[in-house]
């Protein structure tokens, strides 16, 4: 999908609103719009990477940051101890639904294993 077309570009440059949670330089994280645990967010790159095929070697250090963005959110918000989950979809049959890559923080419940 095109970047001006691209719905999580939209929520990044705040033409589609979408309070942040968390915001730096790198990402932007919000609450999903649809949770499917007490507590839901979606880590945000700002850059426009469609999936994780699409993933470089200058990337690296980004994907770094997205997991301990998510890991020290799980701890301010007080449930990292009782665990959680990063998640990436990608593609059709790994659910992906956003061409825009981004990571599923989860947690606040037992979360089944494998997943559907
Ligand atoms: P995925 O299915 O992995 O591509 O995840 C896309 C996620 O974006 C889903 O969990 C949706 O509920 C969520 N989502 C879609 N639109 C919005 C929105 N406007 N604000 C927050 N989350 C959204
Ligand atoms: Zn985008």
């Amino acid at each position: 999908m095109a970047k001006e077309e691209c719905l999580f570009c939209k929520i990044i440059s705040g033409e589609i609103p979408a309070p942040p949670v968390y915001e730096d330089e790198q990402v932007v994280v919000i609450r999903d719009i649809s949770p499917q645990a007490p507590h839901h967010f979606l880590v945000l790159p700002r850059e426009h990477i469609v999936s994780a095929l699409n993933l470089e070697e200058r990337h690296d250090a980004l994907v770094g940051h997205v997991f301990r963005v998510a890991a020290r959110l799980a701890r301010e918000q007080g449930f990292a101890d009782s665990g959680f989950r990063i998640v990436n979809n990608c593609g059709r049959d790994g659910g992906q639904t956003v061409g825009h890559i981004h990571f599923h923080l989860l947690g606040g419940r037992s979360l089944e294993w494998p997943p559907g």
